[in-house]
């Protein structure tokens, strides 16, 4: 009987730091208190908005975000996400690769009053019910980090 509870108590733990998917979500409050950080791999294939904007979605996005309090005692989301989307450049018309480096720096609120108050200081994200969503903040921040009309930057680029 020894053995059996042994193994019931113990948890196994899967450690694959080459390729460890980034959770769904988290809580907030236990997050924070805490100052969890979260590593992971996105792959761009679950993210739809991203996947229409990509010409191949078999890529990934490297993710390390941490909730934290800053200086003041706000609740920040701080961290970066990197990657290379496979984009149509948009003079050669040629796919390329386009190399990722995002910063996240989000201010975390609760309620529409809070977001109002903070936004001339800083970029807000609305926390409802103590989770936040990751993968619809790192699609929300890579597309706003894709440039409008993408460009290869390559010698031969000529308009296509
Ligand atoms: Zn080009």
């Amino acid at each position: 009987m020894r053995a059996v509870d042994n193994a019931l108590t113990m948890t196994p733990e899967i450690r694959e730091p080459q390729k460890r998917i980034l959770p769904l979500h988290a809580k907030v409050s236990s997050a924070l208190a805490r100052e969890a950080i979260y590593e992971g791999t996105l792959p761009v294939a679950r993210l739809e908005r991203l996947k229409a904007a990509v010409v191949d979605d078999t890529v990934d996005l490297h993710v390390h975000l941490q909730l934290r309090r800053d200086a003041n005692r706000a609740p920040k989301l701080e961290g970066t996400v990197t990657g290379q989307l496979p984009l149509i450049c948009q003079r050669c018309l040629r796919p390329f690769l386009m190399p990722l480096d995002t910063i996240v720096d989000l201010r975390l609120v609760f309620n529409e009053d809070e977001e109002n108050r903070v936004l001339k200081d800083a970029e807000p994200w609305l926390i409802e019910d103590d989770q936040l969503m990751f993968h619809t903040v790192v699609e929300e921040e890579v597309l706003l980090a894709l440039p409008y009309a993408p460009r290869c930057e390559q010698d031969d680029c000529r308009p296509g």
